[in-house]
């Protein structure tokens, strides 16, 4: 025996690369393609460097009274973690401890398992229908949570809130986990069914609708006592909360409504463009609330797409998993981004 064989062995998550190269077109892990907010780089430069000597404010005060007006909650029912992932991961730690499986779908955000296998949850997956949908029975019978993107990812596709109803009545004692990333780009969220029910928890982050993926800023919004808790876990290992300057340019963010809707639309209006652009090139596309599409053409594999994609530098995100291996997901980047992946995929169909 060497310390070796008592490594933990995981299988990680693989992420979408993130490439150095300032030459690509990087439309593989939804990033949003405009700046955050200038209130953010003005944020920035008010920043006082003497007061980064001192611990932040553990609780992120300030940010959460902000948020918690933005969003009509009480600051009891805001979680702020360092990026939704943290979030996630907290909340696997902190509500599924049942030992029954948590049910989620498959296809579905591959974080997921992970964190289920790292903190030895059982888990069970349930396929989505032929069209990528969920059905919701598949949800009712006994496990010990469920979670989904709402909308999904990689699919795009949005779950109504009757839909989401239904699962909360179906599973009264055990935590809905409802993923919000994507929400703002045309979604409707589950925010009101807080007022109903004690069960849901509901996470964002500040990612891709506010351009903020280099910070680390995500929500969890839930009843107090669930939000409670998962306060317990964080400070168990992790007590000290999101950083100065995170702070300071989440509240920058929160701060600039007209601009954080004008890029939203900036991004719906590029993406409907690219939808119908694609559709004449033969591309089969789901339906999308999100910044992303996920496509599937007609007659050439989605590794092959993905190949000549990659040699013209446009990354996008394909994976090998059986029953999606013929699609890709393509963020939505600018105008000017969309119109030339348009323009290569012309040229190289017609090649073909
Ligand atoms: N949930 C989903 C569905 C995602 O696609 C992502 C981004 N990869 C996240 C959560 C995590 O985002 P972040 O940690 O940047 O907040």
């Amino acid at each position: 025996m060497t310390w070796k064989d008592n490594l933990r062995d995981v299988e990680p998550y693989v992420s979408g690369e993130q490439p150095k190269l300032s030459n690509m077109i990087k439309l593989n892990t939804n990033e949003n393609p405009y700046p955050p907010s200038p209130k953010v780089a003005e944020a920035l430069k008010t920043i006082d460097s003497e007061k980064l000597r001192l611990y932040p404010n553990a609780d992120a005060e300030d940010l959460r009274t902000a948020l918690a007006a933005y969003y009509g909650l009480a600051e009891n029912q805001i979680f702020i973690g360092n990026g939704s992932d943290e979030v996630l991961s907290l909340s696997f730690l902190t509500f599924f401890n049942s030992k029954k499986p948590v049910f989620m779908p498959d296809i579905s955000y591959s974080f997921y398992p992970v964190y289920a296998e790292l903190y030895k949850i059982p888990i069970r997956t349930i396929p989505v229908q032929t069209d990528f949908s969920l059905k919701k029975e598949d949800y009712f019978a006994e496990n010990g949570g469920v979670i989904f993107p709402n909308p999904n990812a990689p699919t795009g596709i949005l779950t109504g809130l009757d839909f989401i109803e239904d699962i909360l009545r179906h599973n009264p004692d055990v935590i809905v986990l409802v993923d919000e990333a994507y929400i703002d780009f045309g979604g409707k969220t589950a925010l009101p069914l807080l007022e109903k029910y004690e069960n849901i928890v509901i996470t964002r982050t500040f990612s891709k609708s506010r351009s903020l993926a280099g910070i680390r800023l995500g929500l969890a919004f839930g009843s107090p006592d669930a939000i409670a808790r998962l306060y317990d876990v964080k400070n168990s290992f992790n007590s000290y909360t999101i950083d100065h300057v995170a702070q300071a340019v989440g509240l920058a963010s929160l701060s600039d409504e007209s601009y954080f809707q004008s890029t939203l639309a900036k991004i719906v209006k590029t993406r409907e463009t690219f939808i119908k652009d694609l559709k004449n090139l033969d591309f089969e596309v789901l339906p999308s609330m999100t910044n992303f599409v996920f496509v599937k053409h007609a007659k050439l594999s989605g590794q092959t797409l993905f190949d000549a994609l990659y040699a013209e530098k446009i990354i996008v995100r394909h994976w090998n998993h059986p029953r999606i291996k013929d699609w890709l997901r393509i963020t939505i980047g600018t105008d000017e981004e969309m119109t030339k992946v348009i323009r290569f995929l012309e040229n190289y169909l017609n090649g073909k």
